[in-house]
């Protein structure tokens, strides 16, 4: 314990020690926890656009909120991310979920946090992992994100108010359908009390299709919360659909 203690002190001195880098490609860069010109450049920042439910960028016949989402609103109010999944925001996804680097959880919460309106109090609750995969990673990686996102806005995260019951199979390669019914009722809040009438931002690194938080809203719509909202580091956006 005391040594995992110290290990940590240290590499917080290390991080605070050493000149910042590009949390893309490692140059020393002038500011810490951002990124050097070129990676900058190569970053699709998606910020606060696209359709006002859903966050998908609308066609031009729509006018603030998509079809889909006008014909059936899911069960999150609002879903942004800060950036388009490529190879640069897929590498930090990476670094941060099998190196634990805490400078990585603070570059994606400073572009993250503002997409949390101001108004009201959410709390902020990372996409669980099942504690299997949790005993063997040793940390859930959006916890560390919503954590940091957390102290830059002053409010407060709890990485333990959604449960994830049911060790599923990596979703990877699977169509949406069967997305949804490999994560259906896979989440359970065991304290009601905590969500009831409750304002919840879901913090998540990659979004894809969106089941997976859409299965932890369901199970948190049961439990009471009032409004559920997600906010991811980066977004699976086609090509089209990015304006540039
Ligand atoms: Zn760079
Ligand atoms: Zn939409």
């Amino acid at each position: 314990m005391l040594v995992t203690a110290l290990r940590t002190a240290a590499h917080w001195a290390l991080d605070f020690a050493l000149p910042p880098r590009c949390a893309g490609c490692g140059t020393i860069v002038g500011e810490v926890h951002s990124f050097c010109p070129d990676c900058w450049k190569q970053i699709d920042f998606l910020g606060d656009s696209g359709c006002s439910t859903c966050g998908i960028p609308l066609q031009s016949t729509e006018m603030t909120t998509c079809a889909a989402c006008l014909a059936q609103p899911p069960p999150i109010a609002r879903t942004r991310a800060a950036v388009a999944y490529d190879d640069l925001s897929r590498g930090l996804a990476i670094r941060l979920k099998y190196g634990r680097k805490v400078a990585i959880a603070r570059t994606m919460a400073r572009y993250m946090a503002p997409l949390v309106e101001a108004s009201g109090q959410p709390i902020l609750v990372p996409v669980p992992l099942h504690r299997f995969r949790l005993w063997q990673r040793g940390f859930n990686q959006s916890a560390l994100v919503a954590r940091e996102m957390a102290r830059r806005l002053s409010l407060s995260s709890d990485p333990f108010l959604i449960r994830r019951t049911k060790r599923t199979a990596p979703l990877k390669g699977m169509s949406a359908a069967q997305r949804r019914k490999t994560v259906a009722g896979a989440f359970r809040v065991p304290d009601a009390q905590s969500v009831e009438g409750r304002h919840v931002i879901l913090i998540d690194d990659v979004l894809t299709t969106g089941s997976t938080a859409e299965a932890c809203a369901r199970g948190l719509k049961r439990a009471g919360a009032a409004r559920i909202e997600l906010i991811s580091w980066a977004r699976v956006v086609k090509p089209s659909q990015l304006m540039r």
